[in-house]
């Protein structure tokens, strides 16, 4: 039976909504349809703050979390992984598979927050969130994720590389919901490195960061992906640079697709960081990981 619930907040400071857990994705789109304007509740952890300040006042919260198959995780070893939208972000920082086949994902998100709040957010209120410093957006774009996407006008697959259109943008419409997220099988010499620069120990207030994914075939270090945060309005992938980098890269072209990458980001000054020291400090981060994956790519066994 869908839970429905009134919950007056009043004495936490947050205006009252009703709490509707729907039992199907056609009974959300109904919702979704009406008039009354509704927001999809993952984790909260974003949500309920902006309620609490006021700048969303929503009349209906659709808990999505309970939906069929949106905690499923499934990977295997020739179509790859697939992660329901209401997988937490603990899973991947635990899950074994995520360890084994997507270690960049298991070494950003062991960086991301704190247990509390990743036991809490799931992974499509994350990519909803769209911060142009979502951590989770980068080995995403790294990997070639790709969203699953359901309205009550069908389903359709928005690639991870086209889904952020600026700051706090993305392609979703009011009415579509992220039911999975599929990253592809990757080789088994595949590596990747996630830096970051911040403020404060705990992760807030990024300066910048920067993911690095390639794999090994034979001699060639190939598939080469970049992903830079907190440097642009949107988490982006770099393509020219990471062409730049295809084959057994030298010194020479490991600075050419540096200077791509300047060229192609637009940091805008903020109180902790002016443009041109996150400008800095990705280029410091960049080339750290690039010669990482490198380092690592070359000493695995042929
Ligand atoms: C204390 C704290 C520390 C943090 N530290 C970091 C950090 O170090 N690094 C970092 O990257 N982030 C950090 N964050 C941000 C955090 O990652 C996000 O708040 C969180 O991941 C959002 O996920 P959620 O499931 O809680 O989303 P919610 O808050 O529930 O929802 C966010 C948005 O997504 C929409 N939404 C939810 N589910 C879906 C769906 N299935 N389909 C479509 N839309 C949906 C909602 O309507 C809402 O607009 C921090 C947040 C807090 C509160």
């Amino acid at each position: 039976m869908t839970r429905h619930a009134f919950i007056s907040m009043e004495t936490v400071f947050l205006k009252s909504f009703q709490y509707i857990r729907p039992e199907s994705l056609e009974e959300a789109g109904r919702f979704l349809a009406g008039d009354a304007p509704v927001k999809l509740l993952g984790g909260g952890n974003t949500l309920l703050l902006r309620i609490q300040s006021g700048e969303e006042e929503p009349a209906i919260l659709l808990d999505v979390k309970h939906l069929p198959g949106f905690k499923d995780v499934r990977y295997h070893h020739n179509q790859g992984l697939k992660l329901g939208a209401a997988v937490n972000l603990q899973h991947l920082v635990m899950g074994l598979e995520i360890r084994r086949h997507y270690a960049l994902l298991h070494q950003t998100a062991q960086k991301l927050a704190s247990p509390q709040v990743r036991n809490r957010a799931t992974i499509g209120g994350t990519l909803a969130w769209a911060s142009p410093v979502s951590e989770l957006a980068a080995p995403m774009l790294c990997y070639d994720a790709v969203c699953h996407v359901w309205s009550s006008r069908g389903l359709r697959e928005i690639p991870l590389s086209e889904f952020y259109l600026g700051d706090f943008q993305t392609a979703l419409a009011g009415d579509e919901i992220i039911t999975h997220v599929h990253l592809p099988a990757f080789p088994n010499r595949t590596y990747g490195v996630y830096r970051r620069q911040t403020v404060r120990h705990d992760g807030r207030r990024m300066i910048a960061a920067a993911a690095v994914l390639a794999y090994r075939r034979q001699q060639a270090l190939t598939h080469w992906r970049i992903a830079v945060l907190g440097v642009d309005d949107r988490p982006k992938r770099i393509p020219e640079a990471e062409a730049a980098l295809e084959g057994a890269p030298t010194e020479e072209e490991v600075d050419r697709a540096l200077h791509i990458v300047q060229e192609q980001i637009h940091p805008v000054d903020a109180d902790y960081a002016r443009a041109d020291y996150r400008r800095a400090s990705l280029n410091v981060l960049l080339r750290q990981a690039i010669l990482d994956v490198i380092q690592q790519l070359q000493s695995m066994r042929s």
